[in-house]
């Protein structure tokens, strides 16, 4: 069976969603579990209402009406039946109803609306495969995917999950050989709706296909599969044709947004491989994401992240002292803060945060023994690739490349695949393309990456 993500821009108007269900016709596979986004800009719509909820509710009825008429009209463009537009206008009359009554925006509120998205994209996409003849059962991932409650960002409890899935699923293929499920939303254990965070839904597809053992986990986006760097930055930017999930880990952790960075690890875990394509291209091969021993070692992408803040830590009153990295790291842990970059000198030690929500908490805390300064709208910029610590000179050409670039923190060596610098904002489109056009631009391995202009 295969489980196939479409995001939102794949299901953003009826002609996407006619795309969609081709590639799902056409795939080779009998049993399909589709997993879709909210339509496009839709879940950007629904936190502006939820946010708006106790500052201006006439806003947020106001927004709600039009983001119902987008849907609707793409039901028309569908020519799906009443039936379907009478149930979208009933699921609004609920939501505005929603607003009237709630009284303060507050993160369970946040996850009530924005759940929506996936709702309605998945039923309406489920309405479209049923009137091209297909049987299909449309399933509420509400019901399956089970999480904590720290609602926007839940984390997911995996043993339930997995039961769940396995178990519904089981039921539901004794009569369908095609379900579609929204991404990105799940509920804790009062069944009040969830989300898995922004960019989630690749990570529920990754959810369904670990449960049901899938032979093919297929990302289904708006390029051609994954490229040596963001192909909206550099357009001379290369298809990789091969990763490893080591690469495509890091690669996603360090910010390519073609796939959420939780994706990876359950396809690992039941080595299921990963293909990225193109939803308005798909003959294109897009990028196969799979085993170590698949892959040719070398470098393969850069990857970068804004909004970087640095907290330097200094404290000469732990000069000779043990256990100062330690109570450092005790107080981003109590303080539910994971730090990315790590670099420490006898005295001082500067890491980067991109979560700054608890930053106030976190500079009490260490003030206590140490001083601390922050600098915010930095950008972490990585090279990954299997091949970084075996291919000689890497380093010299990195910081050879970027001699005119002040380079604020280095990280290498801690993974074997990925260096990682920071700099300001303010250089990174420079710095990014420096590195692209050293690193990419001769003696190409045609057999890892594809010219695309
Ligand atoms: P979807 O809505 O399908 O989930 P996203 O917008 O989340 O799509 O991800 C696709 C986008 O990721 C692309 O349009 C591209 O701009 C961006 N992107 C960032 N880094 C990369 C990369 N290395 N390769 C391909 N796309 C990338
Ligand atoms: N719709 C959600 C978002 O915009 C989830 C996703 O698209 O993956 O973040
Ligand atoms: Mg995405």
């Amino acid at each position: 069976m295969v489980v196939m993500k479409f995001g939102g821009t794949s299901v953003k108007d009826a002609e996407a969603m006619k795309k969609v269900i081709e590639i799902v016709i056409n795939s080779k596979f009998k049993r399909k579990l589709v997993v879709v986004s909210a339509m496009s800009k839709i879940t950007d719509s629904l936190i502006d209402v939820a946010k708006n909820i106790s500052l201006n509710k006439e806003y947020s009825l106001h927004k709600l009406d039009e983001i119902m008429l987008q849907h609707l009209n793409e039901v028309d463009n569908l020519k799906l039946n009443d039936i379907v537009s009478e149930r979208i206008v009933l699921e609004f009359d609920f939501l505005k109803n929603e607003v009237t009554n709630q009284k303060e925006f507050n993160s369970e509120v946040y996850d009530l609306f924005v759940s929506r998205g996936e709702l309605l994209s998945s039923f309406i996409l489920s309405k479209a495969f049923e009137m091209k003849g297909l049987r299909c059962y449309n399933l509420d991932s509400k019901e399956v995917i089970k999480t904590d409650s720290n609602f926007g960002e839940a984390k997911v409890n995996q043993q339930e999950t997995n039961k769940l899935i396995q178990n519904k699923l089981n039921e539901i293929y004794k009569n369908y050989n095609l379900v579609v499920a929204g991404g990105f939303i799940a509920s804790n254990l009062e069944n009040e709706p969830t989300t898995l965070g922004r960019g989630g839904s690749d990570y529920s597809a990754a959810i369904y296909a670990s449960a049901l053992e899938a032979n093919e986990l297929e990302i289904w986006t708006d390029v051609d599969g994954i490229f040596t760097c963001d192909p909206r930055m550099i357009k001379s930017a290369k298809r990789i044709l091969k990763l490893s999930y080591t690469e495509a880990g890091e690669l996603a952790y360090f910010g390519a947004k073609v796939l959420h960075p939780k994706t990876i690890l359950p396809a690992i875990e039941k080595n299921i491989p990963v293909i990225v394509k193109n939803t308005f291209n798909p003959s294109s091969s897009g990028t196969r994401i799979e085993n170590e021993k698949q892959n040719i070692k070398m470098i393969k992408a850069i990857a970068f992240r804004k909004n970087i803040s640095i907290i330097n830590i200094q404290s000469n009153r732990m000069l000779g002292a043990y256990g100062f990295l330690s109570r450092v790291f005790e107080i981003f842990n109590k303080n539910e803060t994971s730090v990315d970059l790590v670099t420490t000198s006898e005295v001082s030690i500067s890491v980067t945060i991109d979560d700054i929500k608890n930053l106030h908490s976190i500079m009490k805390d260490l003030e206590e023994f140490s001083l601390v300064s922050v600098s915010h709208s930095n950008a972490v910029i990585s090279v990954v690739g299997e091949g970084i610590k075996l291919t000689a000179g890497i380093a010299a050409r990195y910081f050879g490349v970027l001699k005119g670039i002040n380079i604020l923190m280095v990280s290498f060596g801690a993974s074997e695949v990925n260096l990682s610098i920071i700099v300001k904002e303010s250089d990174l489109e420079n710095s990014v393309n420096l590195l692209h056009s050293e690193f990419f631009s001769t003696n190409l391995d045609n057999e890892v990456f594809l010219e695309v202009n």
